[in-house]
């Protein structure tokens, strides 16, 4: 993606699920929040808005390339939900 995408999809992510990281519901503002793939591009996970959400950093760098939420939020609730997303396709 380019900068100039970039921008235009964290705007669309802003508006669809308000600026709060998808991971741990934090409030941030706009340049705190990063753009994370649900599916991370080494494993296949495209650049559509359904692959992507709003992460804070430190949930960000904690998942890295995996397929799973962050280590620092891991509970049962959001692996399933996760795997449903991956396998309901
Ligand atoms: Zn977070």
């Amino acid at each position: 993606m380019s900068p100039k995408q970039k921008r235009a999809r964290k705007a669309q992510l802003i508006s669809e699920y308000r600026s709060c990281c998808w991971w741990c519901h934090k409030q941030l503002s706009p340049e705190e929040l990063t753009i994370d793939h649900l599916k991370p591009k080494s494993k296949g996970g495209s650049n559509s808005l359904e692959n992507l959400r709003l992460a804070c950093y430190p949930c960000n760098n904690s998942r890295g390339n995996s397929l799973y939420p962050p280590r620092r939020l891991f509970t049962p609730a959001i692996s399933m939900s996760i795997l449903c997303l991956m396998l309901c396709k």
